[in-house]
């Protein structure tokens, strides 16, 4: 199915969040597919998808440095709001990964490697195999300056799928209000002041000061800002 990416974004930019979700699952139907990593605000992109696309299948990565208390929120929205959830971890033993390389690999200076390994190559294995027609997605243009020219949507070279982020308008006051709205929750380390939450060493999530960006709390004081997997190849016309 070739969309006219150009058009839609026009018409999708007028749109809420929830519209655009639900105009996802009119356009998909059941070829679609979302990703969550279970965050301090996911509840909010779990709970647009299910209003229009009750089974919709959920991707989750366990890279195995989660925190606990991710575990434990991803359980307890599963049961809420009864996900689908599909979760997909490296073929690699961790441990053993990281004990092969450990004389000439310190992983907490190569968290490309670190992430490449444990969170991109999973994710790509579940998009190659679930193959949806597009995927949604809960990145947003204030999250970080690698995100701010996004288009609601796009066409992923990388899963061959439309990438579709219908948060990526919205502020963190939006966010919250939503939130509120419909009584969701955040993941319980944000009372923590883990404001973006990702894997569990401090190298990778710290929380993060007053004042700070949500972000500054990942890879800090690193020139990383993203895992990967919204790094790709992307056009903004019509699937070619
Ligand atoms: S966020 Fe950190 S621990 Fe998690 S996969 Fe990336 S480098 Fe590894």
């Amino acid at each position: 199915m070739a969309i006219d990416l150009p058009e839609v974004n026009l018409l999708l930019e007028e749109r809420t969040p929830p519209q655009i979700a639900a105009w996802a699952a009119a356009q998909f139907g059941g070829d679609l597919v979302m990703s969550s990593s279970f965050g301090a605000e996911s509840a909010v992109l779990l709970h647009m998808a299910i209003q229009n696309s009750p089974r919709i299948r959920v991707i989750m990565v366990d890279t195995g440095y989660l925190f606990p208390e991710t575990y434990a929120f991803m359980e307890s929205l599963r049961k809420r709001f009864d996900l689908n959830v599909w979760v997909y971890r490296t073929h690699q033993d961790p441990v053993k990964y990281l004990h092969d390389k450990a004389e000439a690999f310190d992983w907490r200076n190569d968290v490309d490697s670190c992430c490449g390994a444990n969170k991109n190559e999973p994710f790509d294995r579940a998009m190659k195999e679930l193959a949806p027609a597009a995927w949604l997605r809960g990145i947003r243009r204030d999250q970080a300056d690698t995100r701010a020219s996004r288009q609601i949507v796009e066409w992923s070279r990388r899963n061959n799928c439309y990438a579709i982020s219908p948060l990526l308008p919205w502020s963190n006051r939006q966010i919250g209000l939503y939130m509120k709205e419909h009584e969701l929750p955040y993941h319980p380390l944000v009372e923590k002041g883990y404001l973006s939450i990702g894997c569990n060493p401090l190298s990778c999530t710290r929380p993060v000061l007053p004042g700070e960006d949500p972000r500054a709390g990942r890879w800090a004081g690193k020139e990383k800002t993203e895992c990967g997997l919204h790094v790709d190849q992307s056009l903004d016309s019509a699937k070619l």
